[in-house]
């Protein structure tokens, strides 16, 4: 996965720092809090809490008061809030009713573009793969988030984890089958129409 790492100096080899990390927490169960926070302020390079991502907590906690899960986010562009959204799926039939999603939404209706190129998106939690493919889509190029994806696990929201890992595996063992069907001879192609057009 991508990360943003401009604000470290120093090399870190996740995989090396995980591998460490689980041998130890399986050993003693009972430091697992202690090695999580130690992970995120020495491999992770904690950045300080700020106003927008207090925003984004304060309405990750009205949601919850709200009856909602436990998401809010802020959109920032050159210091100023942009657009906000909290997780909706309380209250509408809609999956992508999440708060980073609304905000991108909210944003690109508002400015009439598809392009955030320039927002940084501040997430209560950890985005799911849904918001995070948006925000490529959109030109997004950094997220700031509190909460992580481990933490949702810990208090029962653990589906962006699990798709995270299963988008890792090779097509074929994926939870999501994925069949190809080719188009019939004579059918016309869409593909071919796009790259024909004029
Ligand atoms: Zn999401």
């Amino acid at each position: 996965m991508l990360r943003d790492r401009n604000e470290t100096s120093h090399v870190y080899d996740e995989e090396k720092a995980r591998s460490i990390y689980e041998n130890i927490v399986g050993y003693f169960p009972e430091m697992k809090r202690t090695f999580m926070l130690l992970k995120e302020r020495y491999l992770l390079e904690v950045i300080e809490m700020d106003k927008f991502m207090k925003r984004a907590v304060e309405l990750a906690v009205a949601n919850v008061r709200d009856g909602g899960q436990p998401f809010g986010a802020v959109l920032v562009k050159d210091n100023n809030a942009i657009a906000e959204g909290v997780n909706e799926l309380h209250e509408t039939y809609d999956v992508s009713g999440h708060a980073e999603l609304l905000a991108i939404r909210r944003a690109q209706k508002e400015l009439q573009t598809n392009d955030l190129s320039g927002y940084t998106m501040y997430a209560s939690g950890e985005p799911c793969p849904m918001c995070l493919t948006a925000m490529y889509f959109a030109g997004i190029e950094k997220v700031l988030y509190c909460a992580s994806l481990e933490d949702a696990v810990e208090v029962g929201l653990g589906k962006a984890k699990l798709i995270y890992e299963d988008m890792q595996k090779p097509k074929s063992e994926r939870a999501l089958s994925m069949i190809q069907m080719p188009l019939n001879e004579g059918q016309e192609n869409p593909m071919k129409l796009w790259e024909e057009r004029k």
